[in-house]
């Protein structure tokens, strides 16, 4: 049975997680209409926070400029609803999901003029993606046989539910092969990312990341780590990487809202570097976690709170 709470935000208000639903003729069900996202909200020594929450409710905005779907909310009243959803569930972290779809508006493939768009927020508790373990020793992942998106076919830089299709063979393939997670290359044969986590390697000491142009949703994960990497006096590269990279790095780790930030310790059973978390891994992690615990100070206020 999935995980429940009290309530969902939809289309406005807070309704009982039981009441939230569709019909089975949304559009979105048969034509993959939806942009959402996934934040994580934190307990801090200064409350419960959500991270990045601003910068999450752009991409979803952008995601659904993208697709020409109209949002019937600003943007301020979508963030506001994320931390009303966290307070009101009684969450001191968790993860929020919201998604905004074609509903319910016929068949046709373009929906009618002035249709609606539909708007949720689920909140829940979500603990370490892949794994408290993985966090600390690292994962086992496998470079998949399927490519990630052509550029000009369905774009990346929208975080839309038809991508997941694609994510979901990455990373289904990636379990029935023993592994945690798949990584995918881009139809150029260059690193990508993984199903649902951007890349990371460091090689003598700086920090490569592949670049928008590689298929990749533009993570704000990544984002951070690019940032706090660089206060930290490391040097990032975002630059085409062959397969090859991976194989010869020092460490690699993987980002995202979900997986946070996951040493990998082995890609295709070749063991990256000692096979464990690397150092620089680890500083790495220490400035991420270091937001949430009070020790990395905030310079950038990524941390919203969800009280007043
Ligand atoms: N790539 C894909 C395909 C993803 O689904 C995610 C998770 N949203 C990421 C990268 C990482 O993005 P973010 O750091 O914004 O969560």
């Amino acid at each position: 049975m999935a995980q429940t709470t009290k309530y969902i935000w939809f289309n406005g208000e807070l309704v009982e997680w039981d009441k939230a639903q569709v019909h089975v003729m949304t559009h979105a069900l048969h034509y993959g209409s939806s942009v959402f996202e996934g934040i994580r909200a934190y307990d801090t020594p200064k409350g419960t926070v959500i991270f990045r929450l601003k910068e999450h409710i752009q991409r979803l905005f952008d995601s659904a400029k993208i697709y020409w779907m109209d949002m019937p909310y600003s943007q301020q009243a979508v963030c506001d609803a994320c931390r009303l959803t966290v307070r009101e569930n009684g969450l001191k972290f968790g993860y929020l999901r919201p998604l905004a779809f074609i509903g319910n508006v016929g068949l046709g493939l373009n929906p009618p003029k002035g249709a609606n768009t539909d708007v949720m927020i689920g909140a829940l508790p979500w603990g370490a993606y892949l794994g408290d373990e993985g966090l600390k020793n690292g994962v086992d992942v496998g470079v998949s046989s399927w490519n990630r998106l052509a550029p000009n076919t369905i774009p990346t830089g929208a975080k839309a539910g038809g991508n997941y299709l694609s994510s979901q063979l990455i990373s289904r393939e990636a379990k029935r092969h023993g592994y945690t997670e798949g990584i995918a290359l881009d139809v150029n044969g260059y690193l990508s990312e993984g199903a649902g986590e951007n890349v990371f390697l460091v090689k003598n000491g700086v920090l490569h990341t592949s670049p928008v142009t590689s298929a990749i949703l533009p993570g704000i994960t990544r984002d951070t780590i690019i940032t706090l990497a660089r206060d930290m006096g490391l040097t990032v590269k975002e630059e085409a990487l062959p397969r090859e990279a991976l194989y010869l790095a020092d460490e690699i780790f993987m980002t995202g809202t979900a997986a946070e930030v996951t040493p990998v310790r082995s890609v295709d059973q070749m063991q990256i570097g000692a096979g464990c978390r690397g150092p620089i891994t680890e500083q790495i992690q220490k400035a991420f976690f270091g937001l949430f615990n009070g020790e990395t100070e905030d310079k950038w206020g990524w941390l919203t709170p969800v009280n007043d």
